[in-house]
């Protein structure tokens, strides 16, 4: 049992709250109570966030693209120091890389994860005998670590609009149409926890061909649908001009975009794209850390979200993984280019309560998971906010996690297991340890 001073719950904060864990699942919520002998103690319980778009992998080389070169540094750039590692990690590698990163997104507070995941072949290019080895680890890693897995292999075919082949750094990307559909399914198979889920992910316009498109969206339905959508102003023009449209207005008029799409950055958008992803009941997947780790551009986030629009967090690049961060890069960029403050809460309300329930639900939706919610029968998915301070109120701890000090998560529970305590993944020393060993060799 989990004894809370306070927890947020599907009406509001209440205090007292004690909680029963069972197989997995919230047993039952008493507010109002008193804890017993045994029982967890903490602050402050949430439930646990959703990561809408993560690429594993990409933790291996966080903060180790920050030298400048000649000129204009940029996406590109960027991107070449990203093949090139990805180029050299073995399956062994791949999986280490996951466990570490998801180890610290349970320590982060997310408690579910959306693999956007297209590494799939041989460092050479050629499949593996398992065509869905590299899947395998990551499902494997998230058993491990115990964060849900919304599982998103990545249909990858051409190096740019034309379609161009695609080049050598992409060998480890790509495939056809039907060898992706029975990729899918092979992983659907390979699914043994009752949380995970399968989705699927034509990586962008750029490495999809509109035929490809079709055929995917046809073969695969009732799948949740992720893809990057104008995240660079390159991407724009190039789209532009092949089509003669923007990616988002292409994509609307070529495919039946809805509540199952979650469409990744969108940071490049007319006020007509906003309002068409809003009305559609897409989530807009946004990374803010990563894009302003890439020098993307920043999202129209007021306009979207004044329209109805639904929103959720990614790490993506994985350079930093902190909800908080991501939450309050997501505000700050806006109050930089308005020269306001608190610009996306609706008035009067906490911009800290207001965006945390926002991605929340955006998240569960577009990961196939129900809404994370501190309720009888909903997955025991629970993080305990640390105060020092003790201070009782509610919508002020979460506004003080993100965007002041004094209060991060210490408990986190995945599926109802204990996997953070005191701050530290149950596991972070042995992954660790792995991680600094596959660095080392991957870097030498
Ligand atoms: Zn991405």
């Amino acid at each position: 049992m989990i004894f809370a001073d306070k927890a947020l719950l599907p009406n509001g904060w209440e205090n007292n709250v004690r909680i029963e864990v069972l197989n997995g699942k919230i047993g039952s919520v008493s507010v109002g109570a008193a804890a017993q002998p045994g029982d967890t103690r903490v602050s402050t319980v949430i439930a646990g966030m959703p990561n809408v778009h993560s690429h594993a992998f990409q933790r291996g080389h966080s903060g180790l693209t920050e030298i400048r070169g000649l000129g204009r540094e940029s996406f590109w750039t960027w991107r070449e120091m990203m093949y090139r590692f990805a180029l050299s990690v073995t399956p062994e590698d791949v999986g280490i890389l996951a466990e570490m990163a998801y180890v610290e997104m349970l320590e982060a507070g997310y408690t579910r994860v959306g693999e956007f995941h297209y590494l799939h072949h041989g460092t050479d290019g050629t499949p593996y005998e398992n065509p869905a080895e590299l899947s395998e680890r990551i499902f494997t890693a998230a058993e491990h670590t115990g964060i849900a897995l919304t599982h998103l292999p990545v249909f990858y075919a051409h190096a740019g609009f034309g379609p161009q082949a695609p080049d050598a750094g992409q060998r480890r990307f790509i495939h056809s149409v039907d060898r992706f559909i029975d990729l899918v399914a092979i992983c659907e198979a390979r699914r043994t926890r009752p949380q995970d889920r399968v989705g699927f992910a034509p990586h962008s316009l750029r490495a999809t061909s509109a035929d490809e498109l079709t055929a995917l969206c046809a073969a695969l339905p009732g799948r949740k649908i992720h893809i990057h959508i104008a995240e660079q102003v390159k991407e724009v023009e190039d789209c532009l001009a092949f089509y003669g449209q923007r990616p988002v207005d292409w994509l609307f008029d070529h495919a039946e975009v809805n509540a199952d799409w979650c469409l990744i950055h969108a940071t490049h958008l007319t006020p007509e794209e906003t309002a068409k992803i809003a009305a559609s009941q897409a989530v807009a997947g946004l990374c803010p850390v990563t894009e302003a780790n890439l020098g993307d551009g920043l999202f129209p986030a007021p306009e979207y979200l004044a329209a109805g629009g639904r929103i959720a967090i990614g790490t993506d690049s994985n350079v930093r993984i902190d909800v908080a961060e991501e939450l309050r890069i997501l505000e700050y960029g806006q109050r930089l280019t308005a020269r306001a403050r608190n610009i996306l809460a609706p008035e009067g309300g906490s911009t800290g309560r207001h965006l945390f329930e926002a991605t929340l639900a955006g998240g569960a939706q577009a990961l196939d998971a129900p809404t994370p919610q501190i309720i009888n029968g909903a997955p025991a998915d629970l993080v305990a906010l640390s105060d020092p301070l003790n201070l009782r109120e509610g919508d002020a701890v979460l506004d003080r996690w993100i965007f002041g000090r004094d209060v991060s998560p210490s408990d986190v529970w995945a599926a109802g297991v204990h996997v953070v305590q005191a701050g530290r993944h149950i596991h972070r020393d042995a992954v660790e340890a792995r991680f600094a060993k596959v660095l080392r060799r991957v870097l030498a």
